[in-house]
């Protein structure tokens, strides 16, 4: 040990590592002004991702091939869109879920996983100050067999969060429906883009130029390329099409 290190800097030598490592691989994040004070959203993968708001975690779709939820902050809140493994995973929601958390989710996911909170579409529920409206998502194009969507409509939900005035919609497993095209207000929307389960780039570019969010993040992205949708969007100056690592 040498002797100029003072207390202080050992103790954020130590530290600073920790907490990077606290956070995964998306440290940083993305920040947002909301009247609620300071919103951040962290990008695991996939449909995967957390928000901080007020103290508060809310965990989205935990997945443990998208991040170790061991080594991350537990959640307050967790949202889960559907049943599909990639979305419902009983060993991340395990991990991330802080004793008597609440978990929100589908009526299928209640039947799947312990103590879930059923918010069917239409539903709204304050939670933790904040706002949550369950909305469609389901396929009017894909099919699993068929007459068969990958999505059934009523199954799956879509939230929208109102953090304080600041509007996030997940669409969770959706094609471009009406409901979502129909939707205003909305600050940030995350729309998943893979195939054949959801959207094309041309159907996430037609929900947001009919939705005008402020920011578009592209998220489930599997193996679709991304420069399409860029380039789809080129026409519609106002949206910001954000690409975060969300394959
Ligand atoms: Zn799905
Ligand atoms: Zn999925």
């Amino acid at each position: 040990m040498h002797a100029w290190i003072t207390p202080l800097a050992l103790a954020t030598l130590l530290f600073v590592p920790l907490a990077a490592q606290a956070q995964g691989a998306s440290s940083s994040g993305d920040a947002f002004a909301t009247k609620g004070g300071e919103l951040k959203i962290f990008f695991l993968g996939h449909a995967s991702l957390y928000f901080t708001w007020q103290g508060k975690i809310i965990q989205v779709d935990p997945w443990s091939k998208a991040a170790d939820y061991a080594a991350l902050p537990q959640a307050d809140l967790v949202l889960i869109t559907h049943h599909h493994r990639d979305h419902l995973d009983a060993e991340a929601l395990a991990k991330t879920r802080k004793p008597g958390a609440m978990v929100i989710g589908t009526e299928l996911a209640a039947q799947q996983a312990q103590d879930v909170t059923v918010m069917r579409n239409g539903d709204t529920r304050q939670v933790m100050g904040l706002t949550i409206a369950a909305v469609p998502a389901y396929n009017l194009v894909h099919m699993r067999s068929p007459g068969v969507p990958y999505h059934i409509k009523g199954e799956g939900n879509g939230y929208v969060l109102d953090f304080g005035g600041f509007k996030i919609y997940l669409a969770g497993d959706s094609e471009d429906t009406p409901e979502m095209k129909a939707l205003t207000g909305i600050d940030a929307a995350f729309l998943p883009m893979n195939l054949p389960f959801t959207m094309t780039p041309e159907m996430v570019a037609a929900a947001a130029k009919a939705m005008k969010p402020k920011v578009l993040y592209p998220y489930h992205t599997g193996d679709t390329d991304l420069a399409k949708l860029k380039e789809l969007m080129k026409d519609a100056p106002e949206v910001e099409v954000r690409i975060r690592d969300m394959k």
